[in-house]
Formats: structure tokens, sequence, C-alpha cells
């Protein structure tokens, strides 16, 4: 399991995303609202693209992407007052 851990330069929000289970899908990339993800090449794997954090200074902590990936592929960690109503619901 490859796991990929990323911290905003603040400290408040770490991302994780583990590219062993990211199937290239890139619905986290099309629904981040900061733009914080990218598809990248991955000539190793069947999909031929991953998900990867290109912009970790944006991330506003929504979890939203940690909520739609299909694989639980993504983790988000950040403070409880800053998740998105439907992060929040889902968390309950
Ligand atoms: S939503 Fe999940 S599986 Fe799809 S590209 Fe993003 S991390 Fe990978
Ligand atoms: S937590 Fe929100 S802003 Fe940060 S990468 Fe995920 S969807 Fe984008």
């Amino acid at each position: 399991m490859k796991l990929v851990k990323t911290v905003s330069a603040s400290g408040e929000y770490t991302l994780v995303i583990n590219e062993t289970w990211c199937k290239g899908c890139r619905i986290c990339v099309d629904l981040c609202p900061k733009q914080v993800l990218a598809m990248v090449e991955a000539p190793d794997r069947w999909e031929g693209a991953i998900a990867k954090v290109t912009a970790m200074e944006a991330c506003n902590g929504c979890e939203i992407c940690e909520v739609e990936c299909p694989d639980f592929a993504i983790s988000v960690t950040a403070p409880q007052k800053k998740k998105s109503p439907k992060a929040a619901e889902v968390n309950k």
C-alpha cells in the first residue's frame, strides 16, 4: 500500500492519498472546489493516471474529496468547524 501524505503550509490540514487504491476516476479532481488535486500520469498503472496533490496551499479542508471518492482512497484531517455540511452529515 502506498500512502502519500501532504500537509498544508499552516499545518492545519492533512491529506493522504492511498495511491494503491486510487483507480484514476478523477472524481476528486473534478469536485475539489479549490483545484488542489490533479491527475498525474502513472504509466505503471493500468489506469494510466492517478490523483495527486498539486496545490495543497489552496485546500480548505472541506473533505468533499474524501466523501466522494468511491474507493476510499483519500483521507482528510481538518478541524471540525471547517467540515462541509455534506461531509459532516456523512461523518455522523
Ligand atoms: S476519487 Fe478516489 S479513486 Fe478517483 S481519482 Fe480521486 S483518489 Fe483516485
Ligand atoms: S479537502 Fe476540499 S479543498 Fe481540500 S483537496 Fe479535498 S476537496 Fe479539495
